[in-house]
């Protein structure tokens, strides 16, 4: 007998040339579809409990006619499997007797024949209905976690990072499409399979049953046993060679540091020792594999010596025929696998229960800021009134700090506020309060004279048009990039917002104009292009409040007159509250507001400010020293 490959290889890792990898069917000697079926599920954190899969479970039933295809096709080759060895039996009994004839022998394989027919069909349509569920409730999760994630607010991406949450959706849903494509067939295909075997058994042969049943557990419990511990130890001498893997980067990365400081000895001192605690976690694996072969070996086939001496002597005494021997072996080895399988696919269902609940996380997450009941609609035609009554702010994941404090300030329809102040002021924070991606703990906002929490989000934000302090940019050509909040603008606006945004020269000397693609967050612009992008996507929104960030990454001279002039253009008629941090647009302002740990300390227009002699006299001389 072959080693027991009960090892799971990592995804990354190069299988030892010893364990294949393991498909999730490999224990089960009966599998003649075995092909039918990928291998395991992917490695990810365990569940406790099994409840979570009830969610995937809802979401499988919403297409029972597949659900009800897919089981029956599961008990047809569940049957159809234990019918073989229930038709050996006849042919052994029938056709193999002294007194067979060629008509019986014909007639027991048609039938044979047929079944394996029924088999293969059944096996082929079990095999498209489960994994067209996988597929199709992997799908459904996925457009629904994206669906519910992007109504949440900032300060839930503050507590969940993007990164993590983007590999729940590929890694989680990749394993709950493993466990409903696969596991889940396994599982309810082997416990029909081995239940309906034992049954057969019992009427088969009852006594030889009572010691089958005595036997399954003693030769799989140790299975199991050393099956986990193998596991374990495969995983960290996967982790050993991780080590390796990592030290190699680090010490050729910085190989003319080592070389300079003369350590190499060191590092082939410490590569070594790696090397060596690889080699030991392997070789206690490769013990625990020889010692668990050997147990296998020993208790699979003393069992099966034991069970064929019991059924020998039956024979001889004439209590049992010889077919019912050869269907007993079959079916028994059978039950036997399934019973196997079952012990293997438990873990893989605990994995998939672990998947499914952290997405079923994602999509019960409620958005702290939702529409209200009964909105309020905004006035119509817009006025572009803004105004901040005693607002006090603390963020949820920060709320020992105070970001505003008692903050005052009314922004009359078309004026401009230029927002001054040292860094960490709360100047940002202003902004993300004003498009309701946070509530205040006190006061209140309102935009033309409606209280925040009173109107839709989506209205509100539909009032402002935002050009961030960095630019962003999709990997998409540069008309969708432009009308991103406006689709159904022309191109004829479009280009009309280019111009006003300084953005139409570089924009037809692009390759293809408006149909060129700009590259993974549009790499292929430069920052001061992508600046004027934003400010193009600003003018076509067409909303009566600005919101402007500016920018002073490092622009230069003539850049700078650029997206000046554009941004000059774009706050025309229009209310703006702009975080300023050039002096033109301060000298511009109607008024400056100058803010300082939360709260505004000075407001008025440069001149009164600069005489005096305050917080902004300061920050304006620093920055004229600086220049
Ligand atoms: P800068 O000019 O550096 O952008 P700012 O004036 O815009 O500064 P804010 O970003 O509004 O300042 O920050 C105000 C206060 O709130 C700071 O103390 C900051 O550390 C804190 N803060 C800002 N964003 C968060 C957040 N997401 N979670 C917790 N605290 C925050």
């Amino acid at each position: 007998m072959e080693e027991v490959p009960l090892e799971r290889p990592a995804p990354d890792t190069p299988a030892p040339a010893d364990a294949p990898a393991r498909g999730p069917s490999r224990a089960d000697p009966a599998r003649a579809d075995a092909a039918a079926e990928p291998a395991g599920v992917p490695p990810g954190p365990v569940s406790r409990r099994l409840t979570p899969l009830r969610m995937i479970w809802r979401e499988a039933i919403k297409y029972p006619g597949q659900v009800a295809a897919a089981l029956l096709a599961l008990v047809t080759t569940s049957t159809a499997t234990i019918a073989i060895p229930a038709r050996f039996k006849g042919i052994v009994d029938q056709a193999f007797g002294p007194h067979a004839q060629p008509g019986v022998i014909d007639q027991a394989f048609h039938v044979l024949l047929l079944i394996v027919v029924v088999l293969g069909f059944a096996t082929a349509i079990r095999f498209y209905y489960v994994s067209w569920l996988g597929e199709r409730v992997v799908a459904d999760i996925r457009a629904r976690v994206q669906s519910n994630l992007l109504r949440l607010p900032p300060a839930f991406f503050e507590s969940n990072s993007p990164k993590e949450i983007s590999s729940r959706m590929t890694s989680d849903t990749a394993i709950i499409e493993q466990v409903v494509g696969t596991t889940v067939s396994i599982a309810l295909r082997n416990t029909i399979t081995a239940l309906g075997g034992l049954i057969y058994l019992f009427f088969l042969a009852p006594r030889l049953t009572a010691g089958l049943v005595i036997g399954i557990p003693v030769v799989i419990f140790p299975i199991a046993w050393f099956g986990s511990r193998l596991r374990k130890v495969s995983r960290s001498s996967q982790d050993r060679v991780a080590d390796i893997g990592a030290m190699t980067a680090e010490v050729l990365g910085a190989i003319r540091i080592v070389q300079a400081f003369g350590q190499e000895g060191r590092e082939r001192a410490r590569f070594a020792a790696a090397v060596e605690r690889t080699f030991d976690t392997a070789r206690r694996r490769i013990m625990i594999r020889a010692v668990m072969t050997a147990v296998v070996i020993f208790l699979v086939m003393g069992g099966i010596t034991a069970l064929m001496w019991q059924g020998a002597m039956g024979v001889a005494n004439g209590s049992l025929t010889g077919g019912t021997i050869a269907a007993f072996v079959l079916t028994g080895g059978i039950v036997a696998g399934s019973c196997g399988a079952l012990t293997e696919v438990y873990g893989d269902l605990l994995r998939g229960a672990g998947a499914a609940g952290r997405l079923n996380e994602l999509l019960l997450e409620q958005p702290d800021i939702a529409p209200p009941a009964r909105p309020i609609a905004l006035p119509s035609p817009p006025r572009g009134a803004l105004a901040f009554q005693n607002v006090a702010f603390r963020y949820p994941s920060r709320p020992e700090i105070s970001a505003l404090t008692d903050f005052s300030l009314t922004v009359e329809p078309g004026e401009t506020v230029a927002i001054v102040g040292p860094s960490g002021a709360g100047k940002s924070t202003l902004f993300l309060l004003a498009q309701r991606f946070y509530d205040p703990q006190g006061g209140v906002i309102r935009i033309d004279g409606v209280p925040l929490p009173q109107a839709d989000p989506a209205e509100i934000r539909a009032r402002m048009a935002l050009v961030p302090q960095e630019p962003v940019l999709f990997a998409a050509n540069a008309r969708d990039n432009l009308r991103y909040g406006a689709w159904d603008a022309s191109d004829e606006a479009i280009w009309a917002a280019a111009r006003a945004a300084n953005a139409e020269d570089f924009l037809r000397a692009l390759p293809e104009g408006l149909d060129t693609f700009l590259g993974e967050g549009g790499a292929r612009l430069s920052g001061g292009q992508r600046q004027r992008m934003a400010i193009a996507r600003a003018v076509l929104r067409d909303a009566p409040i600005l919101l402007l960030d500016e920018a002073t990454s490092a622009l230069d001279a003539e850049s700078e007159r650029l997206v000046q002039d554009a941004l000059d253009h774009l706050m025309q008629g229009r209310t703006t509250l702009v975080i300023a941090h050039r002096l033109a647009t301060v000298r511009a302002a109607d008024r400056i507001v100058v803010m300082d740990g939360g709260r505004i300390v000075e407001q008025g227009t440069h001149a009164s400010l600069i005489a005096a002699d305050g917080l902004y006299a300061r920050l304006a001389r620093m920055q004229f020293d600086g220049a």
